[in-house]
Protein backbone atom coordinates (compact mmCIF):
# COMPACT_ATOMS: atom_id res chain seq x y z
CA UNK A 1 0.00 0.00 0.00
CA UNK A 2 1.57 3.33 -1.35
CA UNK A 3 0.06 6.23 -0.10
CA UNK A 4 0.00 10.25 -1.27
CA UNK A 5 -1.07 13.49 -0.01
CA UNK A 6 -0.72 17.04 -0.43
CA UNK A 7 1.20 17.51 3.72
CA UNK A 8 2.86 14.89 5.68
CA UNK A 9 2.64 15.74 9.22
CA UNK A 10 4.96 13.54 11.20
CA UNK A 11 4.06 13.34 14.92
CA UNK A 12 0.79 12.66 17.31
CA UNK A 13 1.30 15.37 19.67
CA UNK A 14 -0.23 18.57 19.98
CA UNK A 15 1.65 20.36 17.51
CA UNK A 16 1.10 17.75 15.01
CA UNK A 17 -2.67 17.07 15.47
CA UNK A 18 -2.91 21.53 15.80
CA UNK A 19 -1.40 21.55 12.92
CA UNK A 20 -3.60 18.81 11.28
CA UNK A 21 -6.78 20.53 12.15
CA UNK A 22 -5.54 24.02 11.05
CA UNK A 23 -4.73 22.74 8.05
CA UNK A 24 -8.28 20.66 7.48
CA UNK A 25 -10.26 23.92 8.27
CA UNK A 26 -8.15 25.88 5.23
CA UNK A 27 -9.41 23.05 3.01
CA UNK A 28 -6.22 21.83 2.64
CA UNK A 29 -5.46 17.72 2.45
CA UNK A 30 -3.05 16.37 5.15
CA UNK A 31 -1.99 12.76 6.72
CA UNK A 32 -0.63 12.68 9.82
CA UNK A 33 1.55 9.49 11.23
CA UNK A 34 2.31 8.86 14.84
CA UNK A 35 4.71 6.26 15.46
CA UNK A 36 2.88 5.50 19.09
CA UNK A 37 -0.66 6.81 19.46
CA UNK A 38 -1.60 10.81 20.34
CA UNK A 39 -0.07 12.12 23.26
CA UNK A 40 2.51 9.83 23.35
CA UNK A 41 5.69 12.63 23.44
CA UNK A 42 6.11 15.35 25.71
CA UNK A 43 2.26 16.34 24.68
CA UNK A 44 0.92 13.46 27.31
CA UNK A 45 3.99 13.95 29.97
CA UNK A 46 3.79 17.28 30.85
CA UNK A 47 2.17 19.36 34.30
CA UNK A 48 -1.10 20.60 32.78
CA UNK A 49 -0.13 24.23 33.09
CA UNK A 50 -2.33 26.51 31.42
CA UNK A 51 0.30 28.89 31.86
CA UNK A 52 -0.45 32.79 31.79
CA UNK A 53 2.72 33.80 31.09
CA UNK A 54 3.20 35.04 34.00
CA UNK A 55 6.41 32.20 35.00
CA UNK A 56 8.45 33.70 31.99
CA UNK A 57 7.22 37.69 32.50
CA UNK A 58 10.94 38.74 34.02
CA UNK A 59 13.13 36.15 31.92
CA UNK A 60 11.55 35.57 28.70
CA UNK A 61 8.86 38.48 27.81
CA UNK A 62 8.12 36.72 24.48
CA UNK A 63 7.23 33.46 25.89
CA UNK A 64 5.45 35.11 28.08
CA UNK A 65 3.23 37.35 25.70
CA UNK A 66 2.89 34.21 23.52
CA UNK A 67 1.56 32.52 26.61
CA UNK A 68 -1.18 35.16 27.95
CA UNK A 69 -2.34 35.23 24.39
CA UNK A 70 -2.75 31.79 24.08
CA UNK A 71 -4.28 31.34 27.35
CA UNK A 72 -7.41 33.78 26.23
CA UNK A 73 -7.49 32.30 23.25
CA UNK A 74 -8.08 28.23 24.48
CA UNK A 75 -10.20 29.56 27.21
CA UNK A 76 -12.30 30.26 24.16
CA UNK A 77 -11.86 27.32 21.78
CA UNK A 78 -11.40 24.52 24.48
CA UNK A 79 -13.33 25.56 28.00
CA UNK A 80 -13.72 21.88 28.27
CA UNK A 81 -10.53 21.32 28.42
CA UNK A 82 -9.51 24.01 31.02
CA UNK A 83 -10.09 24.17 34.54
CA UNK A 84 -10.23 28.30 35.55
CA UNK A 85 -8.10 27.66 38.58
CA UNK A 86 -6.16 30.80 39.22
CA UNK A 87 -2.50 31.02 40.40
CA UNK A 88 -0.93 32.52 43.01
CA UNK A 89 3.24 33.37 43.51
CA UNK A 90 4.19 32.92 46.44
CA UNK A 91 7.31 34.74 47.90
CA UNK A 92 8.87 33.06 50.57
CA UNK A 93 11.02 35.06 53.40
CA UNK A 94 14.36 33.77 51.20
CA UNK A 95 12.66 35.20 47.51
CA UNK A 96 12.72 38.43 49.46
CA UNK A 97 10.24 41.34 47.95
CA UNK A 98 12.54 42.87 45.15
CA UNK A 99 11.82 40.14 42.88
CA UNK A 100 8.12 40.33 43.38
CA UNK A 101 8.27 43.99 42.56
CA UNK A 102 9.94 43.32 39.01
CA UNK A 103 7.58 40.38 38.61
CA UNK A 104 4.91 42.82 38.96
CA UNK A 105 6.27 44.80 36.57
CA UNK A 106 6.93 42.39 34.07
CA UNK A 107 3.63 41.35 34.24
CA UNK A 108 2.22 44.16 33.24
CA UNK A 109 4.13 45.15 30.34
CA UNK A 110 3.39 41.40 29.11
CA UNK A 111 -0.12 42.70 29.55
CA UNK A 112 -0.64 39.68 32.08
CA UNK A 113 -3.22 40.99 34.82
CA UNK A 114 -1.49 40.61 38.77
CA UNK A 115 -3.22 41.10 42.16
CA UNK A 116 -0.82 41.60 45.36
CA UNK A 117 -2.16 39.84 48.16
CA UNK A 118 -0.31 39.81 51.44
CA UNK A 119 0.40 36.75 53.18
CA UNK A 120 -3.13 36.84 55.79
CA UNK A 121 -5.13 36.94 52.11
CA UNK A 122 -3.32 34.35 50.26
CA UNK A 123 -3.95 32.18 52.97
CA UNK A 124 -7.54 32.50 53.62
CA UNK A 125 -7.87 31.24 50.16
CA UNK A 126 -5.08 28.44 50.36
CA UNK A 127 -5.13 27.11 54.14
CA UNK A 128 -2.22 24.49 53.06
CA UNK A 129 0.25 27.32 51.91
CA UNK A 130 3.46 27.86 54.56
CA UNK A 131 2.25 30.26 57.02
CA UNK A 132 6.44 31.75 56.58
CA UNK A 133 5.52 33.00 53.07
CA UNK A 134 5.70 36.61 52.96
CA UNK A 135 3.22 37.76 50.51
CA UNK A 136 1.37 36.21 46.98
CA UNK A 137 0.13 37.52 43.66
CA UNK A 138 -2.63 36.35 41.61
CA UNK A 139 -2.46 35.69 38.02
CA UNK A 140 -5.07 33.95 35.56
CA UNK A 141 -3.37 30.23 35.62
CA UNK A 142 -5.39 27.36 34.72
CA UNK A 143 -5.02 23.87 34.53
CA UNK A 144 -5.47 22.22 31.01
CA UNK A 145 -6.13 18.79 30.34
CA UNK A 146 -3.76 17.57 27.06
CA UNK A 147 -5.52 14.41 26.37
CA UNK A 148 -9.28 15.96 25.23
CA UNK A 149 -7.46 19.16 23.96
CA UNK A 150 -4.85 17.19 21.45
CA UNK A 151 -7.79 13.96 20.67
CA UNK A 152 -10.45 16.34 20.37
CA UNK A 153 -8.13 18.16 17.24
CA UNK A 154 -7.38 15.24 15.66
CA UNK A 155 -11.17 14.18 15.73
CA UNK A 156 -12.24 17.49 14.41
CA UNK A 157 -9.70 17.50 11.43
CA UNK A 158 -10.97 13.72 10.32
CA UNK A 159 -14.09 15.01 10.37
CA UNK A 160 -12.84 17.59 7.66
CA UNK A 161 -11.27 14.81 5.53
CA UNK A 162 -7.72 14.63 7.70
CA UNK A 163 -6.33 11.10 7.48
CA UNK A 164 -4.04 9.38 10.41
CA UNK A 165 -1.92 6.42 10.43
CA UNK A 166 -1.39 5.87 14.14
CA UNK A 167 1.27 3.53 15.47
CA UNK A 168 3.25 4.45 12.30
CA UNK A 169 6.66 5.00 12.38
CA UNK A 170 8.72 7.33 10.02
CA UNK A 171 11.94 5.14 8.84
CA UNK A 172 13.23 7.28 6.10
CA UNK A 173 12.67 10.31 3.55
CA UNK A 174 12.36 10.07 0.35
CA UNK A 175 15.14 12.00 -1.72
CA UNK A 176 14.71 12.97 -5.21
CA UNK A 177 17.86 15.80 -5.91
CA UNK A 178 17.37 18.92 -3.28
CA UNK A 179 14.12 17.72 -2.31
CA UNK A 180 12.55 15.78 0.15
CA UNK A 181 9.08 14.16 -1.47
CA UNK A 182 7.90 12.35 0.95
CA UNK A 183 8.74 9.53 3.95
CA UNK A 184 9.12 5.60 4.18
CA UNK A 185 7.21 4.57 7.27
CA UNK A 186 6.59 1.16 9.11
CA UNK A 187 3.27 0.11 10.82
CA UNK A 188 4.40 -0.47 13.87
CA UNK A 189 1.63 -3.60 14.48
CA UNK A 190 1.79 -5.56 11.70
CA UNK A 191 5.28 -5.14 10.72
CA UNK A 192 3.74 -3.43 6.81
CA UNK A 193 6.05 -1.18 5.44
CA UNK A 194 5.27 1.74 2.68
CA UNK A 195 6.08 4.63 1.53
CA UNK A 196 4.04 8.16 1.59
CA UNK A 197 4.50 10.67 -0.92
CA UNK A 198 3.79 14.33 -0.38
CA UNK A 199 4.07 18.00 -1.98
CA UNK A 200 5.20 19.05 1.54
CA UNK A 201 6.45 16.87 4.77
CA UNK A 202 6.24 18.71 8.19
CA UNK A 203 8.50 17.46 10.78
CA UNK A 204 6.51 17.80 14.15
CA UNK A 205 8.05 15.54 16.38
CA UNK A 206 9.25 17.94 19.39
CA UNK A 207 12.33 16.20 21.21
CA UNK A 208 12.66 13.60 17.97
CA UNK A 209 13.10 16.49 15.62
CA UNK A 210 16.53 15.82 15.30
CA UNK A 211 15.63 11.84 14.91
CA UNK A 212 13.88 12.77 11.87
CA UNK A 213 16.46 15.18 10.44
CA UNK A 214 19.43 13.28 10.75
CA UNK A 215 17.56 10.80 8.18
CA UNK A 216 18.07 13.55 5.73
CA UNK A 217 21.91 14.16 6.72
CA UNK A 218 20.44 17.27 8.75
CA UNK A 219 20.36 18.83 12.52
CA UNK A 220 19.22 21.58 14.55
CA UNK A 221 19.95 22.84 17.93
CA UNK A 222 17.95 22.00 20.74
CA UNK A 223 19.03 20.89 24.00
CA UNK A 224 17.09 17.98 25.40
CA UNK A 225 15.88 18.30 29.01
CA UNK A 226 14.00 15.76 30.74
CA UNK A 227 11.51 16.96 33.77
CA UNK A 228 10.29 14.28 36.31
CA UNK A 229 6.84 15.12 38.05
CA UNK A 230 4.72 13.49 41.13
CA UNK A 231 1.04 13.00 41.24
CA UNK A 232 -0.61 13.31 44.82
CA UNK A 233 -3.47 11.50 45.80
CA UNK A 234 -5.06 14.20 46.79
CA UNK A 235 -6.04 17.88 45.55
CA UNK A 236 -3.71 19.95 47.64
CA UNK A 237 -5.08 23.90 46.46
CA UNK A 238 -7.72 25.07 44.76
CA UNK A 239 -4.86 27.39 42.55
CA UNK A 240 -1.86 26.12 40.67
CA UNK A 241 0.93 27.66 43.14
CA UNK A 242 3.76 28.91 41.74
CA UNK A 243 7.05 30.61 43.99
CA UNK A 244 7.50 33.74 43.09
CA UNK A 245 11.65 33.74 42.03
CA UNK A 246 13.02 33.08 38.38
CA UNK A 247 12.21 29.75 37.34
CA UNK A 248 13.91 27.22 38.51
CA UNK A 249 13.07 23.21 39.46
CA UNK A 250 10.36 22.12 42.04
CA UNK A 251 8.35 25.70 42.04
CA UNK A 252 4.80 24.99 40.52
CA UNK A 253 1.97 22.33 41.99
CA UNK A 254 -0.97 22.19 39.60
CA UNK A 255 -4.34 21.05 40.79
CA UNK A 256 -6.13 18.39 38.58
CA UNK A 257 -9.35 17.32 38.85
CA UNK A 258 -9.06 15.51 42.18
CA UNK A 259 -5.18 15.38 42.60
CA UNK A 260 -2.43 17.69 42.18
CA UNK A 261 1.06 17.85 39.85
CA UNK A 262 3.85 18.83 41.18
CA UNK A 263 7.14 19.70 39.11
CA UNK A 264 9.20 19.87 37.62
CA UNK A 265 13.00 18.96 36.88
CA UNK A 266 15.34 19.44 34.41
CA UNK A 267 17.84 17.29 33.67
CA UNK A 268 19.65 16.62 30.37
CA UNK A 269 17.95 13.65 28.64
CA UNK A 270 20.12 10.96 27.01
CA UNK A 271 17.12 8.26 26.11
CA UNK A 272 13.89 9.65 24.72
CA UNK A 273 12.36 6.09 24.62
CA UNK A 274 12.71 5.76 28.48
CA UNK A 275 13.30 8.37 30.94
CA UNK A 276 13.03 6.65 34.41
CA UNK A 277 12.55 8.94 37.56
CA UNK A 278 15.21 8.60 40.04
CA UNK A 279 14.92 8.74 43.84
CA UNK A 280 17.23 11.85 44.07
CA UNK A 281 14.54 13.58 41.19
CA UNK A 282 11.48 12.81 44.15
CA UNK A 283 13.50 13.54 47.30
CA UNK A 284 13.90 16.98 45.44
CA UNK A 285 10.50 17.85 44.71
CA UNK A 286 9.42 16.65 48.20
CA UNK A 287 11.57 18.81 49.65
CA UNK A 288 11.26 21.80 47.70
CA UNK A 289 7.66 22.18 47.04
CA UNK A 290 7.01 20.89 50.90
CA UNK A 291 7.98 24.72 51.08
CA UNK A 292 5.32 26.19 49.81
CA UNK A 293 2.95 23.51 51.12
CA UNK A 294 4.16 21.77 53.92
CA UNK A 295 1.43 19.13 53.82
CA UNK A 296 3.79 17.62 50.96
CA UNK A 297 5.82 15.63 53.39
CA UNK A 298 2.53 13.21 54.74
CA UNK A 299 1.08 13.02 51.19
CA UNK A 300 0.55 9.71 49.48
CA UNK A 301 1.79 9.81 45.98
CA UNK A 302 0.29 7.64 43.50
CA UNK A 303 2.66 8.09 40.44
CA UNK A 304 5.68 9.34 39.14
CA UNK A 305 6.29 10.44 35.04
CA UNK A 306 8.70 12.14 33.52
CA UNK A 307 8.98 14.35 29.88
CA UNK A 308 11.25 15.27 28.21
CA UNK A 309 11.11 18.66 26.31
CA UNK A 310 13.01 20.08 23.01
CA UNK A 311 14.58 23.74 23.80
CA UNK A 312 15.60 25.47 21.13
CA UNK A 313 18.82 26.90 21.33
CA UNK A 314 19.20 30.56 19.98
CA UNK A 315 21.94 32.05 22.39
CA UNK A 316 24.61 31.26 25.06
CA UNK A 317 22.55 29.64 27.75
CA UNK A 318 23.96 28.33 31.08
CA UNK A 319 21.43 26.44 32.26
CA UNK A 320 18.73 24.62 30.46
CA UNK A 321 16.01 26.68 32.75
CA UNK A 322 17.49 29.99 30.75
CA UNK A 323 17.26 28.72 27.13
CA UNK A 324 13.73 30.09 26.10
CA UNK A 325 10.31 28.42 25.91
CA UNK A 326 9.18 30.00 22.51
CA UNK A 327 9.24 27.92 19.57
CA UNK A 328 11.17 27.05 16.28
CA UNK A 329 9.75 26.78 12.71
CA UNK A 330 12.95 25.98 10.50
CA UNK A 331 12.37 26.36 6.66
CA UNK A 332 15.04 23.68 5.45
CA UNK A 333 14.76 25.52 2.09
CA UNK A 334 16.32 28.71 2.94
CA UNK A 335 18.36 26.98 6.25
CA UNK A 336 19.59 24.04 3.88
CA UNK A 337 18.55 24.25 0.50
CA UNK A 338 16.97 21.14 0.97
CA UNK A 339 12.57 21.82 -0.16
CA UNK A 340 9.89 20.29 1.08
CA UNK A 341 10.38 19.79 4.45
CA UNK A 342 10.42 22.06 7.57
CA UNK A 343 10.59 21.50 11.20
CA UNK A 344 8.56 23.37 14.01
CA UNK A 345 9.57 22.41 17.47
CA UNK A 346 10.16 23.81 20.85
CA UNK A 347 7.10 25.87 22.74
CA UNK A 348 4.72 24.92 24.97
CA UNK A 349 1.65 22.74 25.18
CA UNK A 350 -0.29 26.24 25.21
CA UNK A 351 1.19 27.11 22.28
CA UNK A 352 0.34 24.41 20.37
CA UNK A 353 -2.15 26.52 18.10
CA UNK A 354 -0.17 29.56 17.66
CA UNK A 355 2.89 26.92 16.31
CA UNK A 356 0.26 24.96 14.19
CA UNK A 357 -0.93 28.41 12.79
CA UNK A 358 2.46 29.81 12.04
CA UNK A 359 3.32 26.42 10.23
CA UNK A 360 -0.27 26.36 8.34
CA UNK A 361 0.53 30.08 7.19
CA UNK A 362 4.02 29.18 5.51
CA UNK A 363 2.14 26.05 3.90
CA UNK A 364 0.05 28.24 2.40
CA UNK A 365 2.55 30.76 1.42
CA UNK A 366 4.66 27.54 -0.22
CA UNK A 367 1.25 26.83 -2.11
CA UNK A 368 0.42 30.11 -3.36
CA UNK A 369 -2.77 30.19 -1.16
CA UNK A 370 -4.38 32.98 0.52
CA UNK A 371 -6.56 31.51 3.09
CA UNK A 372 -7.12 32.00 6.98
CA UNK A 373 -6.53 30.89 10.14
CA UNK A 374 -9.61 30.12 11.76
CA UNK A 375 -8.53 28.01 14.69
CA UNK A 376 -8.31 31.01 16.89
CA UNK A 377 -12.03 31.36 16.48
CA UNK A 378 -13.56 28.28 15.53
CA UNK A 379 -14.58 25.98 19.04
CA UNK A 380 -13.24 22.78 19.40
CA UNK A 381 -16.38 20.44 18.81
CA UNK A 382 -16.68 19.08 22.93
CA UNK A 383 -17.12 23.13 23.94
CA UNK A 384 -20.19 22.81 25.15
CA UNK A 385 -19.72 20.03 27.04
CA UNK A 386 -18.29 20.13 31.60
CA UNK A 387 -15.66 18.15 32.39
CA UNK A 388 -15.29 18.08 35.79
CA UNK A 389 -15.61 15.49 38.39
CA UNK A 390 -19.16 17.29 39.00
CA UNK A 391 -20.15 16.66 35.58
CA UNK A 392 -19.17 13.56 34.77
CA UNK A 393 -21.50 12.13 38.00
CA UNK A 394 -24.03 14.49 36.68
CA UNK A 395 -23.52 12.79 33.21
CA UNK A 396 -23.50 9.50 34.66
CA UNK A 397 -26.66 10.07 36.13
CA UNK A 398 -28.86 11.79 34.30
CA UNK A 399 -27.32 10.99 30.63
CA UNK A 400 -26.83 7.18 31.21
CA UNK A 401 -29.97 5.00 31.97
CA UNK A 402 -29.76 3.23 35.33
CA UNK A 403 -29.60 0.13 33.62
CA UNK A 404 -26.61 0.88 31.79
CA UNK A 405 -24.55 2.71 34.40
CA UNK A 406 -21.72 0.38 34.70
CA UNK A 407 -18.74 1.95 36.18
CA UNK A 408 -15.37 0.73 35.10
CA UNK A 409 -13.01 3.13 36.84
CA UNK A 410 -14.70 4.76 40.25
CA UNK A 411 -11.88 6.60 40.87
CA UNK A 412 -12.56 9.11 37.54
CA UNK A 413 -15.91 7.86 37.14
CA UNK A 414 -15.74 6.31 33.78
CA UNK A 415 -18.58 4.47 32.52
CA UNK A 416 -18.32 1.30 30.32
CA UNK A 417 -20.67 3.50 28.06
CA UNK A 418 -17.46 5.36 27.21
CA UNK A 419 -15.18 2.59 26.38
CA UNK A 420 -18.01 1.09 24.24
CA UNK A 421 -17.83 4.39 22.49
CA UNK A 422 -14.54 4.55 21.41
CA UNK A 423 -14.36 0.56 20.52
CA UNK A 424 -17.54 1.09 17.89
CA UNK A 425 -15.10 3.88 16.05
CA UNK A 426 -13.03 0.73 15.50
CA UNK A 427 -9.41 2.86 15.77
CA UNK A 428 -8.08 1.06 18.98
CA UNK A 429 -5.01 -1.16 18.37
CA UNK A 430 -3.40 -0.81 21.59
CA UNK A 431 -4.61 -0.84 25.44
CA UNK A 432 -2.69 2.84 25.92
CA UNK A 433 -5.50 3.78 22.99
CA UNK A 434 -8.46 3.50 25.28
CA UNK A 435 -6.70 4.71 28.17
CA UNK A 436 -5.53 8.26 26.01
CA UNK A 437 -9.03 8.43 25.36
CA UNK A 438 -10.48 8.55 28.26
CA UNK A 439 -9.59 9.41 32.26
CA UNK A 440 -9.66 5.20 32.80
CA UNK A 441 -6.70 4.52 35.27
CA UNK A 442 -5.36 8.36 35.78
CA UNK A 443 -7.10 8.44 39.60
CA UNK A 444 -5.82 7.29 42.65
CA UNK A 445 -5.60 3.85 41.89
CA UNK A 446 -3.77 4.04 38.57
CA UNK A 447 -5.70 2.02 37.16
CA UNK A 448 -5.38 -0.94 40.15
CA UNK A 449 -9.06 -1.63 40.46
CA UNK A 450 -10.30 -0.74 36.49
CA UNK A 451 -7.95 -2.80 34.09
CA UNK A 452 -8.94 -5.64 34.49
CA UNK A 453 -12.91 -4.66 34.37
CA UNK A 454 -11.68 -3.58 31.13
CA UNK A 455 -10.44 -6.47 30.08
CA UNK A 456 -13.67 -8.07 30.73
CA UNK A 457 -15.29 -5.94 28.58
CA UNK A 458 -13.09 -6.42 25.74
CA UNK A 459 -13.58 -10.13 25.99
CA UNK A 460 -16.94 -9.78 25.87
CA UNK A 461 -16.94 -8.28 22.61
CA UNK A 462 -13.90 -10.08 21.43
CA UNK A 463 -11.71 -7.27 20.94
CA UNK A 464 -9.09 -8.02 23.07
CA UNK A 465 -7.26 -10.74 20.85
CA UNK A 466 -6.86 -7.73 18.19
CA UNK A 467 -4.71 -5.97 20.62
CA UNK A 468 -2.08 -8.90 21.29
CA UNK A 469 -4.28 -11.32 23.87
CA UNK A 470 -5.41 -10.30 27.28
CA UNK A 471 -2.25 -11.71 28.97
CA UNK A 472 -0.01 -9.09 26.97
CA UNK A 473 -2.51 -5.98 27.65
CA UNK A 474 -2.49 -7.25 31.16
CA UNK A 475 1.18 -7.52 31.46
CA UNK A 476 1.95 -4.45 29.24
CA UNK A 477 -0.30 -2.21 31.45
CA UNK A 478 1.41 -3.67 34.60
CA UNK A 479 4.35 -2.93 33.60
CA UNK A 480 3.90 0.68 32.50
CA UNK A 481 2.12 1.13 35.98
CA UNK A 482 4.86 -0.21 37.42
CA UNK A 483 7.95 2.30 36.32
CA UNK A 484 5.13 5.09 37.40
CA UNK A 485 4.43 3.66 41.24
CA UNK A 486 8.41 2.24 41.68
CA UNK A 487 9.71 5.32 42.96
CA UNK A 488 7.14 6.84 44.95
CA UNK A 489 6.90 3.36 47.15
CA UNK A 490 6.50 4.24 50.80
CA UNK A 491 4.45 4.97 53.81
CA UNK A 492 0.90 4.23 52.76
CA UNK A 493 1.73 4.09 49.05
CA UNK A 494 3.27 0.86 49.93
CA UNK A 495 0.41 -0.14 51.65
CA UNK A 496 -2.39 0.80 48.56
CA UNK A 497 0.62 -1.33 46.27
CA UNK A 498 0.45 -4.89 48.46
CA UNK A 499 -3.59 -4.32 48.84
CA UNK A 500 -3.49 -3.91 44.42
CA UNK A 501 -0.98 -6.78 44.36
CA UNK A 502 -2.77 -9.61 45.85
CA UNK A 503 -5.87 -8.13 44.85
CA UNK A 504 -4.29 -9.42 41.04
CA UNK A 505 -2.16 -12.84 42.28
CA UNK A 506 -5.92 -13.80 44.22
CA UNK A 507 -7.77 -12.99 40.56
CA UNK A 508 -5.37 -14.69 38.53
CA UNK A 509 -4.48 -17.18 40.78
CA UNK A 510 -0.64 -16.59 40.34
CA UNK A 511 2.14 -17.99 42.44
CA UNK A 512 4.67 -15.61 43.69
CA UNK A 513 7.36 -16.37 40.75
CA UNK A 514 4.36 -16.16 37.66
CA UNK A 515 3.34 -12.93 39.61
CA UNK A 516 6.64 -11.78 39.49
CA UNK A 517 7.52 -12.14 35.59
CA UNK A 518 3.61 -10.78 35.26
CA UNK A 519 4.30 -7.21 37.02
CA UNK A 520 7.90 -6.94 35.03
CA UNK A 521 10.13 -7.86 38.37
CA UNK A 522 7.87 -6.40 40.92
CA UNK A 523 8.54 -9.22 43.63
C1 LIG B 1 8.26 17.83 32.07
C2 LIG B 1 7.48 18.73 31.16
C3 LIG B 1 6.50 19.57 31.70
C4 LIG B 1 5.80 20.43 30.85
N1 LIG B 1 4.79 21.19 31.39
C5 LIG B 1 4.07 21.98 30.57
C6 LIG B 1 2.97 22.70 31.09
O1 LIG B 1 2.62 22.59 32.27
N2 LIG B 1 2.29 23.54 30.24
C7 LIG B 1 2.64 23.68 28.93
O2 LIG B 1 2.01 24.48 28.23
N3 LIG B 1 3.65 22.96 28.40
C8 LIG B 1 4.36 22.11 29.18
N4 LIG B 1 5.38 21.36 28.66
C9 LIG B 1 5.69 21.49 27.22
C10 LIG B 1 4.74 20.69 26.35
O3 LIG B 1 4.46 19.43 26.90
C11 LIG B 1 5.34 20.51 24.96
O4 LIG B 1 5.80 21.76 24.50
C12 LIG B 1 4.33 20.02 23.94
O5 LIG B 1 3.59 18.93 24.45
C13 LIG B 1 5.07 19.60 22.67
O6 LIG B 1 4.15 19.05 21.76
P1 LIG B 1 4.69 18.49 20.38
O7 LIG B 1 3.51 18.00 19.64
O8 LIG B 1 5.54 19.52 19.73
O9 LIG B 1 5.68 17.29 20.78
P2 LIG B 1 5.29 15.76 21.34
O10 LIG B 1 4.07 15.86 22.14
O11 LIG B 1 6.52 15.29 21.97
O12 LIG B 1 4.95 15.02 20.00
C14 LIG B 1 5.91 14.50 19.12
C15 LIG B 1 5.39 13.16 18.60
O13 LIG B 1 6.22 12.71 17.54
C16 LIG B 1 6.19 11.30 17.55
N5 LIG B 1 7.32 10.77 16.77
C17 LIG B 1 8.63 10.83 17.07
N6 LIG B 1 9.37 10.21 16.12
C18 LIG B 1 8.49 9.74 15.20
C19 LIG B 1 8.63 9.00 14.00
N7 LIG B 1 9.84 8.59 13.57
N8 LIG B 1 7.53 8.68 13.29
C20 LIG B 1 6.29 9.06 13.71
N9 LIG B 1 6.10 9.76 14.87
C21 LIG B 1 7.18 10.10 15.59
C22 LIG B 1 6.30 10.98 19.04
O14 LIG B 1 5.86 9.67 19.33
C23 LIG B 1 5.43 12.07 19.66
O15 LIG B 1 4.10 11.62 19.92
C24 LIG B 1 6.08 20.46 29.46
C25 LIG B 1 7.02 19.58 28.92
C26 LIG B 1 7.70 18.71 29.76
C27 LIG B 1 8.65 17.74 29.16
Amino acid sequence: MDLQTEVLIIGGGATGAGISRDLALRGIPSLLVEKDDFTSGASGRNQGLLHSGARYAVTDPEAARECITENRILRRIAPHCIEDTGGLFVSLPEDGHEYRANFIRACGVAGIDTEPLSAREALSMEPKLSPLMIGAVQVPDGAIDPFTLVVENARDAESRGARFLLHTEVTGLIREGLRISGARVKDRITGEEFTIAASQVINATGAWANEILSLAGLSIGIALSKGSMLITNTRLSERVINRCRPPASGDIIVPNDTVSILGTTSLRAEDLENHAVTPEEVSFLVDELSRMIPAIKGERFTRAYAGVRPLVQTAQAGDDREISRGFALIDHQSRDGLEGLITITGGKLITYRLMAEKTADFICARMGLHVPCLTHLQPLPGAGRGHTFQDRLLRLRHQIPAFRRELLCDCELVPREAVDAILREGKVRELQDILHRTRLAKGTCQGGFCVYRLLGVLNERRKEEGLGGSNRILKGFLEERWKGIRPVLWGTSLKEEELIESIYKGLFNLTPEEAATADGGHP
